[in-house]
């Protein structure tokens, strides 16, 4: 077995701490990564504390890996050691259902395994994150990492950055569409960029005054502020797509009211609460509101690589590892500019 260090949350309202675990070893099919960076997406505080009400603890957080190869199994053939290598939200699947055939291993019908808080399919318990100083992952599970970049803005991409990818490519998001952004966080910032890149006309939602100029920058070509019911007003109908990564409770129908006739309104956000949805929005102008879940393996790559090609990266804010507890709470307030990535260098050598 690996031994690891990791820092893990041990009940719903514990401060994350430092914690000693062991990891399987590497297979023939396996890929032992050290990792130097991990980006903290706001799905690791809902699971952290425990929101979905599904979390085994303890739970090592963290799916925005990226790190260097430092072992191969006896049959790996896609990696050597020295690449740098990516690992997201997934760390195996059934590969043999219909979604998993497609490539979409995040439908998995029999369930995909997370990077954390999965249930490993080889029988060796329950997944431990990217918060941590090593990962050994199967090479279907991984992904090449453009190098081009700076690597700890790269590590967002793995969550942030397909789970927003996902979708804009699935509708098909392009030139002469007008396309919302709501929330300017850690997927919304990676939506404004890959939108633009798209070459939709991109107008960001946010709550906070303060972002208006950050988005624009960021690529937005119009920034609304959420909160002024008159600006509000001007932009109902004339949308043909938005993608709503709010990860707070709140109005959805304000969003669904922006739409054209057969517009879409995709939510990746995902409140602890339920989002009630006015259906005569919906069936008045034939409207479809729809969810997405990350992104496929070969879909990650492809983002990858496009973000290689187009000098795509997060915004980021590197912190150390005992820092973290200070960066949920920052999260909590929308202050994040755009995406907390932890330096793993600062993992303490012992629990
Ligand atoms: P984040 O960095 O914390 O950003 C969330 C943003 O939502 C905030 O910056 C803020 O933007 C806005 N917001 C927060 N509270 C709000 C409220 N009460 N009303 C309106 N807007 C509010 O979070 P993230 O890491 O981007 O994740 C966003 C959500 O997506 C989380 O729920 C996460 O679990 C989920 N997620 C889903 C998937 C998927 O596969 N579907 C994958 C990853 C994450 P402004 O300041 O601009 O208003
Ligand atoms: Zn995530
Ligand atoms: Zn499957």
């Amino acid at each position: 077995m690996l031994s690891c260090v990791g820092y893990a949350a041990t009940a719903a309202n514990a401060p994350l701490a430092p914690l000693a675990f062991e990891r399987r070893d590497v297979g023939p099919d396996d890929v032992r990564i050290d990792i130097t960076y991990c980006g903290v997406c706001h799905s690791d505080l809902h699971q952290a504390r425990n929101e979905w009400k599904n979390t085994i603890y303890p739970c090592v957080p963290g799916h925005e890996i990226v790190g260097h190869v430092a072992e191969v199994g006896s049959s790996v053939t896609r990696f050597k050691k020295g690449d740098f290598v990516g690992v997201g939200c997934m760390v195996d699947s059934c590969r043999e259902c219909t979604s998993c055939k497609e490539g979409l291993e995040q439908y998995c019908e029999v369930g995909f395994v997370g990077t954390y808080n999965g249930e490993d399919r080889q029988g060796r318990g329950i997944t431990f994150g990217g918060y941590s100083s090593a990962v050994v992952v199967d090479q279907a599970f991984v992904l090449r990492a453009p190098t081009s970049l700076d690597p700890a803005a790269v590590a967002p991409l793995l969550c942030a950055g397909i789970t927003t990818w996902s979708p804009l490519r699935k509708w098909k998001v392009g030139p002469g569409q007008r396309v919302g952004i709501v929330g300017l966080g850690g997927l919304g910032h990676m939506g404004v960029k890959f939108a633009r890149a798209l070459g939709a006309e991109v107008v960001l939602f946010t709550t906070s005054a303060s972002k208006v100029e950050d988005g624009l920058r960021l690529g937005a070509h119009e920034v609304v502020l959420s909160k002024d019911p008159d600006a509000m007003a001007k932009e109902s109908g004339r949308f043909d797509f938005i993608l709503d990564a709010v990860s707070a409770k709140h109005d959805i129908n304000e969003y669904l009211g922006l739409l054209k006739r057969d517009g879409v309104l995709v939510q990746v956000g995902a409140p602890e609460e339920p989002l009630p949805v006015s259906v005569f929005s919906l069936i008045m102008k034939r409207r479809t509101f729809a969810g997405s879940l990350i992104g496929g393996i070969a879909e990650t790559q492809e983002m990858l690589d496009f973000c290689g090609e187009h000098g795509i990266t997060s915004d980021i804010e590197i912190i150390r590892m005992d820092e973290i507890e200070a960066a949920y709470e920052r999260m909590l307030k929308s202050d994040v500019k755009y995406r907390f990535v932890i330096d793993m260098t600062s993992m303490p050598a012992s629990a």
